[in-house]
């Protein structure tokens, strides 16, 4: 008999690291993880959240979607973008201009135009998808801002973002009230609780970004506080199915994070004479004319962990002078998210990945020296829990989830 394939909710605890996972006795996570199918699989490079996000999205590195880094510059209009590294850095180039650029401009201009995200492939086939709170977000279906000022955006047909954009009233309470006692998990979970309740998508994107703004304050691996509030909301989705048994009867789960976290003790902030440098948390980006040239400038800085580059179309990995590709297989994954980093038409001509503790300051001078940090190549920043339930193996890489759903609805025959 066939029947028609269970709904997906897609579970993304943004900056959750492996070993939290595989520990935690949060009892809804345990629940999945006692009921799924798990392994470590790799985010992409720089491993930082709008281009991670990204990724998922449209199941591709950034040649594929073009999101390179949580600053760079943007060649065509000659100016920097910053999705937000810290108030600062966003002060930096104006809290205005990050707005937009953050909530807006990702998806209306950054986003290639070539690259097709998840909802876009799904509701071409006939189904309806919902996200909340996800910095990637382009569907078909326009959505105006409940709040003055933000202009009409197009998301998925059910689509919530942070109190400004919500296709349905669900009577969720405001997202920004307290950040670090976990409003915008709690957002997320009301307007779950209420799309479970009414079946309301076939595609759930529920992205709970709560435990990586801990993570960073007090590092990897003691934000135990902030897993249980999303364990409280993963729980509050069991609930409105009528339990966890009854939540799995309903709806296949992917849960996994964006990318990981590693603990930081040297902040620096990051230069190259006669060259542009964008830089967040642990990678950057250099623009200028030279490439081997700016590479070698940064060989003796403690700081750096790899230089990469493209000469004549060829990727060039560079560590303390030594050049050679097999360097990237200490790295999960390495050789092809530095290729499809490089490969981004908005990347830097140089990028850098950071060397194991270090972070670079960013536009505002912050940095989470004593905490947590994330964006190298290096696998505690790029390792990720990976578990799927009703849904077969866990893909090896975040690029891999687009994929899988698209395949699990694409196949009459499962129940
Ligand atoms: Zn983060």
């Amino acid at each position: 008999m066939t029947s028609r394939p269970k709904p997906v909710v897609l579970i993304l605890i943004d900056g959750l690291t492996p070993s939290m996972l595989e520990a935690t006795d949060a009892p809804a996570l345990r629940f999945l993880l006692d009921h799924g199918s798990y392994r470590r699989a790799a985010s992409t490079f720089p491993s930082l959240t709008p281009v991670c996000l990204a990724s998922i999205a449209t199941g591709g590195h950034g040649d594929v979607h073009g999101i390179p880094h949580l600053v760079w510059w943007n060649r065509a209009e000659q100016r920097l973008v910053e999705y937000g590294s810290s108030f600062a850095a966003m002060r930096a180039t104006g809290i205005a201009q990050g707005l937009r650029d953050t909530m807006i401009n990702l998806n209306e201009k950054h986003l290639l135009s070539t690259a097709e995200t998840i909802y876009e492939a799904l509701e071409d086939d006939g189904l309806t998808t919902a996200a909340i709170d996800i910095t990637t977000y382009r569907g078909r279906t326009r959505h105006a801002a409940i709040v003055p000022g933000f202009p009409p955006v197009y998301g998925p047909k059910r689509f919530f973002f942070y109190s400004v954009y919500e296709s349905d009233p669900t009577g969720a309470p405001l997202a920004f009230l307290s950040r670090s006692l976990g409003s915008i998990d709690a957002y997320a979970a009301a307007i779950g609780r209420w799309l479970v309740t009414r079946d309301g998508s076939d595609l759930l994107v529920y992205y709970l970004p709560d435990y990586d703004y801990a993570s960073h304050a007090v590092g990897p691996d003691l934000a135990h506080e902030a897993l249980g509030r999303a364990d409280d909301a993963v729980a509050t989705l069991f609930a409105a199915a009528g339990g966890p048994d009854a939540f799995l009867e309903r709806y296949a789960v992917v849960l996994c994070s964006d990318h990981g976290q590693s603990p930081i003790e040297h902040a620096t902030r990051l230069e190259v004479p006669g060259a542009l440098v964008a830089a967040s948390n642990r990678a950057a980006m250099v623009y200028g004319d030279d490439p081997r040239a700016l590479a070698a400038a940064l060989d003796d800085d403690p700081s750096v962990g790899m230089t990469l580059f493209l000469e004549n179309g060829e990727l060039v990995a560079r560590h303390a002078g030594d050049e050679d590709p097999s360097l990237l297989d200490a790295f999960p994954d390495g050789h092809a998210r530095a290729l499809g980093a490089l490969r981004n038409p908005n990347s830097g001509d140089v990028l850098v990945s950071a060397a194991p503790g270090w972070e670079f300051r960013d536009l505002g001078g912050r940095h989470h020296r004593g905490g947590g940090s994330h964006g190298s190549l290096e696998a505690s920043d790029s390792e990720v829990p990976m578990l799927t339930v009703g849904l077969g193996d866990p893909p090896a890489s975040i690029t891999g989830i687009k994929q899988l759903v698209v395949d699990h609805f694409a196949s009459p025959t499962k129940s």
